[in-house]
């Protein structure tokens, strides 16, 4: 579809949402020309996420990078992160084997993130952030989305344009708006998390243990914080809630070699999540697109939401501004995005909502996480994935699969030697 320039427009795009996924398609469509409509519900420019464990994959890097955000994390005390997982068969440990620096995502608070990115929007020529704005509708023109409706500090307000962004989160109401269907997929763990200090992990980094169907994770970031979260099977929540602190305390007390959460100071209040399915959209329909928790809301257990949702802002630029600031055709740019975000993300959800189920590791994820504990290559390789720089087929090449085959193929020939 192309259109004049401006024809009736207010903007080229109004975007709902100015968390990580509005703030970071902002900044990128504007550098790029376009005018851009950034509307937030909240009014405190400071406004952030606190259900989240603050942990961005690598895959996040680069945009990071292209935001131009990486000097001004790394001065507010962002950790470079490295991780290691605890798995029946010993910790995997990606950092400690041989070969080049790993790709690194950062751990850093959403209280210092999300004020950071909205702001750098807020700079950005092109951008009008638009705090307590609430959409509460769509303008829509023979079947086609053309702009908003928002609740404002000065009452109702319509804002049009040729393209409407909802990065409005895992309840989107653009989705809900733009009658976008959304598939459910439920998630057999509720989690809690808090904050701590005085809280050293081994080697200052990352650790997640895999204790199947239970999780729990201390991430070192911002601040001198630690971030402690556990995942537990829903079966034991109504247990697990009847004594919420000293629950969330035994369990991490459990955890193998446990970090010695009662020399720590907790500074938040234990805080969570008992029912956080996993959702799916398509993240198109027309004159709407979809990103970021809108248009995939993962499980929090891979801590991958964040990564995902700058790299679909990402997408969602790169596809569409040549359309929205020159003659391209609109429809077919959000062909284009739609095709790479389900490229990108559709194995990695898959295999989550299957492992969601709280279900015990199936024969593939046996054979490489049990071979990655026992191989420092396949450690690295795990690292790759976790990281969400590779996808799953990457992951569980044929080469992979016969060295993971291989790796405990030596292992038990090792152990029937030495008895153990
Ligand atoms: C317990 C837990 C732990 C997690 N830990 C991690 C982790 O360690 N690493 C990781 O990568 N991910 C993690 N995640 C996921 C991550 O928090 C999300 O994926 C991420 O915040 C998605 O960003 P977003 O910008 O798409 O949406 P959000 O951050 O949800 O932002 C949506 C924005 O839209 C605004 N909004 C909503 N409705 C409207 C409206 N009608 N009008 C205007 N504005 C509106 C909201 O106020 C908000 O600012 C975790 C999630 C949970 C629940």
């Amino acid at each position: 579809m192309t259109e004049p320039e401006n024809a009736g427009h207010d903007y080229d795009v109004v975007i709902s949402g100015a968390s990580l996924a509005g703030s970071a398609a902002a900044i990128l469509l504007a550098r790029r020309g376009a005018r851009v409509a950034l509307l937030e519900r909240r009014s405190r420019p400071t406004a952030y996420k606190t259900l989240c464990t603050h942990s961005l994959t690598a895959n996040a890097t680069p945009v990071l990078e292209e935001l131009g955000l990486i000097p001004a994390l790394e001065k507010a005390g962002a950790v470079r992160n490295e991780a290691r997982w605890y798995t029946r068969w010993g910790w995997i440990e990606p950092s400690a084997a041989p070969g080049p620096a790993l790709p690194y995502g950062y751990n850093v608070r959403r209280s210092t993130l999300d004020p950071l990115i909205r702001c750098r929007a807020a700079e950005t020529p092109g951008v009008d952030v638009l705090l307590g704005h609430q959409v509460t509708g769509l303008l829509q023109e023979a079947g086609r989305t053309v702009g908003v409706r928002a609740k404002t500090p000065e009452g109702e307000r319509e804002i049009r344009a040729r393209l409407v962004v909802g990065a409005d989160g895992k309840d989107s109401a653009v989705a809900e708006y733009a009658g976008v269907p959304t598939r459910q997929h439920e998630n057999a763990r509720f989690g809690y998390l808090a904050h701590f200090r005085n809280l050293p992990l081994r080697d200052g980094i990352s650790h997640a243990w895999f204790l199947v169907p239970d999780m729990a994770y201390a991430f070192p970031n911002d601040d001198g914080v630690t971030v402690v979260a556990v995942l537990p099977d829903k079966k034991r929540l109504p247990a697990f809630r009847e004594d919420l602190e000293g629950s969330f305390l035994d369990m991490v007390r459990a955890l193998p070699d446990a970090p010695d959460i009662d020399a720590a100071e907790r500074v938040t209040k234990i805080t969570g999540t008992v029912d956080y399915p996993l959702r799916t959209r398509k993240p198109t329909a027309p004159g709407v697109a979809l990103i970021g928790d809108a248009a995939l809301t993962g499980d929090p257990l891979w801590g991958v939401g964040c990564g995902w949702a700058l790299q679909s802002a990402q997408w969602l630029a790169e596809a569409v501004a040549p359309a929205l600031t020159g003659p391209g055709d609109l429809d077919k740019a959000l062909t284009a995005y739609a095709r790479r975000h389900r490229r990108r993300l559709g194995g990695h959800q898959y295999l989550a909502a299957d492992f969601a189920k709280g279900r015990p590791f199936n024969p593939g994820e046996r054979l490489m996480f049990s071979a990655a504990a026992r191989d420092g290559g396949l450690a690295r390789h795990m690292h790759m994935f976790a990281s969400r720089l590779i996808g799953p087929m990457q992951f569980l090449n044929p080469a992979a699969v016969a060295r993971a085959a291989v790796v405990n193929l030596r292992h038990r020939e090792a152990s029937a030697r030495t008895g153990a």
